[in-house]
């Protein structure tokens, strides 16, 4: 049987090893991989986010254009080619005019011709002063005219990169040399080339400023709003747009924490600087927040898979170990069958064959054939109501019955193998007690199991102290005795099925690890419960409460329970006691 259980137990760790094995290393390698790759998302999340900013801020440049070339449009693309063509100058003039008083955001608009194809250039402005007409005699010597074309050619030069020719241009520029018309700095030229009637080739150009708080106050916003669509939040980025001399002059929001991209506003506004980045916070600081929390969703993960591996490994622990335990149960019971069984046989034939020498030596069989056969009944007892219990057919027929004479009942029969094994009885019931619903068979087999065991388990120390009383509304039936007694961790697991102390002097006794948890059935299936105060060395005591019928207890004072009620202390009051000497250990009921 030993080695049996010594190879069980070296079968459990290496089914613990090779499950930590089997998934503890998958597991550890699934975590360096996934760190790994975590921290390869981190780059890539930053990179993602950094292009993510980069598209919004040409999106809200391309709208900014789109709405420029919109006015462009609108205003610049009614000056008739025809009206130019024939000079007329008041058509072109009032044109001009009525674009400046419909757009108040323009300090200036005008036509520049000038052309080797034509034999007479002109140049028209529209101030807030009036409309100037430049003629082809002074055209070479007027700085307005001189100043147009020097700003249209740079807003040629500047989008001659793009792929197709833009039917509008810009130019911001703050040293334009307008006399006649006073243009804030930072102001926008927006220009559209001006093409013959039959549209071949080009004669000249329109053109208009926009002003620089026009920008700020309405042709930003307005971009935004588009851009946004309502859509806004605190966590949406913050974009700002800089001037030339890195001031702000147009956000749409604050607490902004550093531009993650800046570049130049063109081609409308190529002087200033548009800048995108995040309220109180950063790119990195996103990238390691969302790293950190990834990282703890699979700390979580592994959390709790190697709780359920715990939860598995003591599930299968638990499962080998009663496996274990019936293993040893058929071994202990098969013992436990046998020895009574030949004790019984030997003494029944020597008293058959007449051997005895004296009538003395025949009582003493017959005493030994009636404690070996009442052995033998109470094991049957306990296997064939454990199976039962089982079973789930253990059935309970409750009386209202006096509690204390069950016990006295029980103790009366066990009183001659006590007094056999030389141990001494300290009986104590409280009279009047109130009766309790029971079964009185069930009861008398839940005492006598914790009275067999008080024997079982005494060493040197040969008292018992039985006592029946009210506990609170409960009735306390109380087994103590003085012998080895249980270390704390096991007091839990000694009321489990099969479940035996392997340590100490209870090693020695036999048993089949059934009889408390027998007890435990039953006291449960009576709506009460057991108890155990033990110390190694120091004896135990068991405590079985049963609900009375009557539950206040009118004169009784509850008595404690406590393990500090001294251990094998004699209770006063109705105690009777009864001293037995005699039977050793090694002679008790079970050996
Ligand atoms: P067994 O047949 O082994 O006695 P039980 O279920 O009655 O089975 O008891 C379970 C275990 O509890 C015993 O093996 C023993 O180690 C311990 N035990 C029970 N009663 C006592 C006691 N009075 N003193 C010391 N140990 C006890």
């Amino acid at each position: 049987m030993i080695r049996r259980l010594r190879f069980n137990s070296s079968n459990r760790t290496g089914l613990v090893l090779s499950l930590l094995i089997a998934v503890l290393l998958p597991v550890i390698i699934l975590l360096v991989a996934q760190y790994r790759s975590l921290a390869g998302l981190e780059g890539k999340t930053r990179a993602a986010v950094q292009e993510n900013l980069r598209q919004t801020l040409q999106s809200f440049t391309r709208l900014v254009v789109k709405k420029a070339e919109a006015l462009a449009t609108e205003t610049l693309g009614g000056i008739d080619p025809a009206d130019i063509e024939e000079e007329r100058f008041d058509r072109i003039a009032d044109r001009l005019s009525s674009i400046r008083q419909s757009h108040p955001e323009t300090d200036l608009a005008f036509v520049v011709i000038h052309c080797s194809c034509r034999k007479r250039n002109f140049a028209i402005f529209a101030t807030p002063e009036g409309v100037r007409r430049i003629d082809h005699d002074h055209f070479k010597r007027t700085p307005e005219a001189q100043s147009a074309i020097e700003t249209y050619n740079n807003a040629a030069l500047l989008r001659a990169t793009a792929s197709s020719s833009p039917r509008v241009l810009f130019e911001q520029s703050h040293c334009s040399n307008f006399p006649g018309a006073k243009i804030e700095p930072s102001s926008v030229f927006i220009f559209t080339p001006l093409n013959k009637v039959d549209g071949e080739g080009q004669i000249g150009f329109a053109g208009m400023t926009l002003k620089a708080s026009y920008i700020r106050e309405r042709l930003l916003p307005r971009a935004m709003g588009e851009l946004l669509g309502g859509s806004g939040d605190d966590s949406s980025p913050v974009i700002s747009v800089l001037d030339e001399n890195d001031r702000e002059v147009y956000s749409n929001g604050s607490g902004l924490a550093r531009h993650e991209i800046k570049m130049p506003f063109s081609p409308v506004l190529r002087q200033w600087k548009v800048g995108i980045g995040y309220r109180n916070t950063t790119i990195e600081a996103l990238a390691r927040s969302q790293f950190r929390q990834n990282l703890l969703l699979i700390g979580v993960a592994i959390a709790l898979l190697l709780a359920g591996l715990i939860l598995a490994l003591r599930a299968t622990t638990r499962e080998m170990k009663l496996v274990e335990a019936k293993t040893t149960f058929v071994s202990n019971v098969s013992h436990e069958l046998k020895t009574p069984l030949s004790l019984i046989r030997l003494f029944a034939e020597t008293l058959e064959l007449g051997r005895v020498r004296n009538p003395e030596e025949a009582q003493e069989y017959f005493r030994i054939i009636n404690r070996e056969s009442r052995r033998l009944t109470r094991l049957i007892n306990n296997i064939l109501d454990f199976s039962k219990i089982e079973a789930g057919r253990r059935q309970y027929q409750f009386a209202e019955t006096d509690v204390a004479e069950v016990v006295a009942e029980v103790l009366q029969s066990y009183e001659r193998q006590m007094t056999n094994a030389g141990f001494e009885a300290q009986t104590s019931i409280q009279p009047d007690l109130p009766p309790s619903l029971i079964d009185r068979e069930a009861m008398a087999q839940a005492v006598l199991n914790l009275v067999d065991n008080a024997i079982r388990y005494s060493d040197q120390a040969k008292r018992i102290e039985v006592s029946v009383r009210l506990h609170g509304g409960d009735i306390a039936i109380e087994v103590a005795d003085q012998g080895v007694g249980i270390p704390k961790v096991e007091h839990q697991r000694i009321f489990e099925k099969f479940y035996r102390v392997s340590t100490g002097l209870v090693h020695d006794t036999k048993g089949s690890g059934l009889g408390l948890a027998i007890v435990k059935h039953i006291v449960e299936a009576h709506h009460g419960r057991v108890t155990v105060e033990s110390a190694p060395g120091k004896g135990s005591r068991f405590t079985i409460l049963m609900p009375s019928v009557r539950s206040e207890a009118p004169e009784a004072a509850p008595e404690s329970l406590s393990p500090d009620a001294a251990l094998g202390a004699h209770t006063s009051g109705t105690a009777s006691t009864a001293s037995m000497g005699g039977y050793s250990v090694a002679e008790n009921p079970h050996h």
